[in-house]
Parts: C-alpha cells; structure tokens; sequence
C-alpha cells in the first residue's frame, strides 16, 4: 500500500510545524510532540486452527497524555507498519484536542489479513495481543477502540481479557464494545453521523442545498457505510461508492438502502463486489471515483488515496476526510491552489472518538445515556468544533486543516505548559 517514499508520520510533522510556526511558537513549546511518548513492538504467537504456529507483529503507540489517557483505535491490515501507527497516533491527539476531549491519542496494530483467519484464530490473536499490551492499557490510562477491520466483538474480547488478568469486570478499558456488555448506544454510527453533521455543514456554508447534492465515497465499512446511509436518508445523491472489492457509479444516484442490505446480508467478508450492475449502474474503478463529478468527496477507507495524480484531477468542489490520513501533503497544496475545500480528518471523523469518550464517561460512573443524549451531544460537539475551526482558518486567512492544528496546537501547547516538564 506504501510506496517507498509515503512517511506517513513525516507528512504528520511537517503539518505539525506548519502550525507552529503560524502560532509563532517557540520549539521548546512543542518540541516534545515530535515524539510519541511510548512505543510498544510486540510478537504475538498464535496457534492455528492446522497445529502450526504463526507469529504476527503487533503495536501499540502512545503520542501523548498532555490533556488527558490516551484514546486510539485498533486496526487489523496485512500493510500497517510503525510509521503508519505513529502517525495515527498523533493525529488522535490532534483530533481529540480539536473537539476539545480531555484525552491524548494513541493507536495500535497488528500487522495481518484479518479475511484469512478463521474466528478462533482471530479471538486468540486478539486475546494474546491484549496480552502483551496490558501494560500499557487501562481506563485511566490508554483506552483503545476499533478502526480498520476491527469491530465490536474484536473490542468485546480486549474488555474480557484484561479483566480475566485483573480478576473482575473492566469496562472502561475499552470503546466501541458491545451494548450488552458496556457498549454506548450510537457508538457504531459515531463517525459516520459526525461525517454527515460535517457535511451538511460544509454544504451550507458553500451554499449547496442537501437535498439532491451530488456525492462519492470511497469505503463501505462502518465510516463510509454509515456515512453512505445517514446522508443518502437526508436526500442526497450518492452517485459512487467503492470498496476493496470494487467500485460502483449511477449518474442518478445509487439505492444505498439496497447496497446497504447487500452488503450486510453477504456472508464474511461485507464486501460490494457481486452487487448487480448494468442498465444505469456501472462498475468503477479506485481512481475515477476519487476523480467523478461531485459536490462532495468522501475518502473513507485508508490514508494516501488522494496523491499529487489524483489531487491534479479532482472535479469534487469539496473533500471531507472521514479516512485519517487520505490526502498527502503535496496533494493538499495542490487542492489548495485548485481552490477544493478539505475538511480535515482530525475534524471530519471526530465523531467517533467523542462518542468513544461518552462511553468511557458512562462506564467509569455506571450509567447508560438515551441514544438521543449522545446524537444531540455528538451533534453539538461537531457543530461547535466546525465553527471553531472555520474561525481560525479566518483569523490565520488558511485552510480548514491549517485552522484545526493551530487550535489543536494552542489547546496543546497550553496544557503542557501548565503541566510544566517532569521533574
Ligand atoms: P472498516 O474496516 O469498517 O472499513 C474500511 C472500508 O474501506 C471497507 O469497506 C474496505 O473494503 C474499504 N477499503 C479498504 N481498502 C480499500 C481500497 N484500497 N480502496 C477502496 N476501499 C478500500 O474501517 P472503518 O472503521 O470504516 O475505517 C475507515 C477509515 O476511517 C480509516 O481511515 C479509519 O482510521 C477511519 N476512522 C475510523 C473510525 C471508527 O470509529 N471506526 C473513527 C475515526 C476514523
């Protein structure tokens, strides 16, 4: 997936001291976000359903505790590698400072195909890299939550095992969990509905009515299928989506509700491929949906999808970034020269870490919050974080990224110096 030259956690720095410099801050102020606090290199042996013995590699990153424990979510991909989990480490922090969450950021992962496991094999990876990590994990100190290719039963199975070590019932120690057993309600559509609030948003301050907006998304999972779903329901016109399997177009409009059901009801793997094309559907490729005619783009599968080639060719007016990490920096500069708007991923997807937030909020003093509670709050959260940041693109005449960092930065810098540097 990487080619050689993608540092995907240089492209991180290199934003990162854009800020700061627009902050006019001194280095020492933010010297120690270069680094993340702690890094965690892990061999997970499992034992495979044949009687052979596999070894995966796993991690876990901690960017930093400036504002609070850090959160971060879990992905399962046969490409992660350290530099990958860095960066989304770092950008969990910058996101939860965005939204203003009294969090730090993390990520983990192990490096596999999760598609080639069976579920036995998949439970004792998961179990065994919980293991391995429980040093660092805990409610008040990491908490980790799903990402690609992890899920609620993934997250049910993290909760179980750190409290069979601990000897009694952790609920806190990770989001994104089953209802039944600690879950918060609205968690699963948490990014996807934070994506749509954003959208709307965006749509309203260009002027572009909702209803009938013409959109792409590249990724059917939990993101961009919930995004898919909550959008198409508010009368908009999803003309593409893709995922790894495939791409679909209509110029008229897709039935996401008929997608929606092939994929869920489809054995395994929820992919679109075998969903009927022809008559006014046809299939797509990766490069011309991220390329199609439309008023909003919406890259929700995995980072380096938008490069220079494809930033030269976008016809969206638009991009919102419910992937981390979709745009590379050249192609950032392109769109802005080209005049896109780019909603940022540490604005656009922050949907779900805040309702992340909610349910760690709910375990630690037992209770269970009304679904509405958490979409009017999630909804409120965004709104809010949309008009801080558009305000300090205004104030610093930048784009919507450059506005998130520099108010991620001040949130940041601030705490660590009242924190002062240990000891
Ligand atoms: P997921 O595993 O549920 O879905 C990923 C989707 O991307 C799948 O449809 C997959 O087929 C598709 N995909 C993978 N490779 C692709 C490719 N090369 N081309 C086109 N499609 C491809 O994952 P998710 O949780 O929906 O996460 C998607 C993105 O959103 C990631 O960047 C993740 O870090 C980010 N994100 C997720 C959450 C969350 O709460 N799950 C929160 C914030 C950000």
């Amino acid at each position: 997936m990487h080619d050689q030259k993608y540092n995907p956690y240089e492209q991180m720095l290199e934003v990162m001291e854009k800020s700061a410099k627009m902050l006019n801050l001194d280095t020492r102020d933010y010297e120690a976000l270069k680094y993340p606090e702690r890094e965690l290199k892990v061999a997970i042996p499992v034992e495979m359903d044949d009687g052979t013995v596999r070894v995966f590699e796993g991690h876990r990153v901690q960017h930093s505790s400036s504002r609070g424990p850090c959160k971060g979510g879990i992905r399962y991909h046969p490409d992660v590698d350290i530099n990958e989990v860095k960066a989304l480490a770092a950008l969990m922090t910058f996101k939860c400072a965005v939204v203003n969450l009294p969090c730090g950021g993390a990520k983990g992962a192990i490096r596999v195909e999760p598609a080639q496991l069976s579920k036995n094999e998949l439970k004792r990876l998961t179990r065994r890299y919980t293991a391995m990590i429980l040093p660092l994990i805990g409610p008040e100190k990491d908490i980790p939550a799903p990402d690609v290719n992890t899920n609620e039963e993934i997250m049910g199975w993290i909760m179980d095992t750190y409290s069979m070590f601990k000897g009694f019932t952790v609920h806190g120690v990770v989001t994104g969990k089953p209802v039944e057993i600690g879950g918060s309600l609205g968690r699963r559509e948490a990014t996807g509905r934070g994506v749509t609030c954003i959208v709307e948003e965006v749509l309203k301050h260009e002027g572009i009515q909702a209803e009938g907006a013409r959109i792409a998304i590249q990724g059917m999972g939990n993101v961009g299928g919930t995004a898919a779903k909550l959008l198409y329901n508010r009368g908009c016109k999803i003309v593409a989506v893709s995922d790894v399997s495939c791409g679909l177009y209509c110029e008229s409009g897709l039935d996401i509700n008929d997608i929606m059901q092939y994929i869920e009801c489809k054995n395994g793997r929820r992919l679109l491929e075998g969903y009927p094309a022809g008559g006014s559907i046809r299939r797509i490729g990766n490069e011309e949906l991220l390329t199609c005619d439309v008023d909003v783009l919406i890259p929700a599968a995995l980072e380096n999808q938008v490069t220079e080639k494809i930033a030269r060719q976008v016809k969206a007016r638009i991009i919102v970034e419910a992937a981390n990490g979709p745009t590379t920096v050249e192609a950032d500069r392109i769109l802005e020269e080209r005049g896109i708007i780019v909603v940022p991923d540490i604005l656009a997807n922050a949907g779900g870490v805040t309702v992340s937030y909610f349910e760690w909020v709910q375990n630690n003093q037992a209770v269970l919050w009304r679904e509405e509670i958490i979409n009017s709050r999630l909804e409120e959260i965004m709104l809010q974080s949309f008009k801080d940041v558009m305000k300090k693109a205004q104030d610093y005449n930048t784009t919507l990224r450059m506005g998130a960092y520099i108010l991620a930065m001040e949130r940041l810098v601030k705490a660590k110096k009242m924190r002062g540097i240990f000891p």
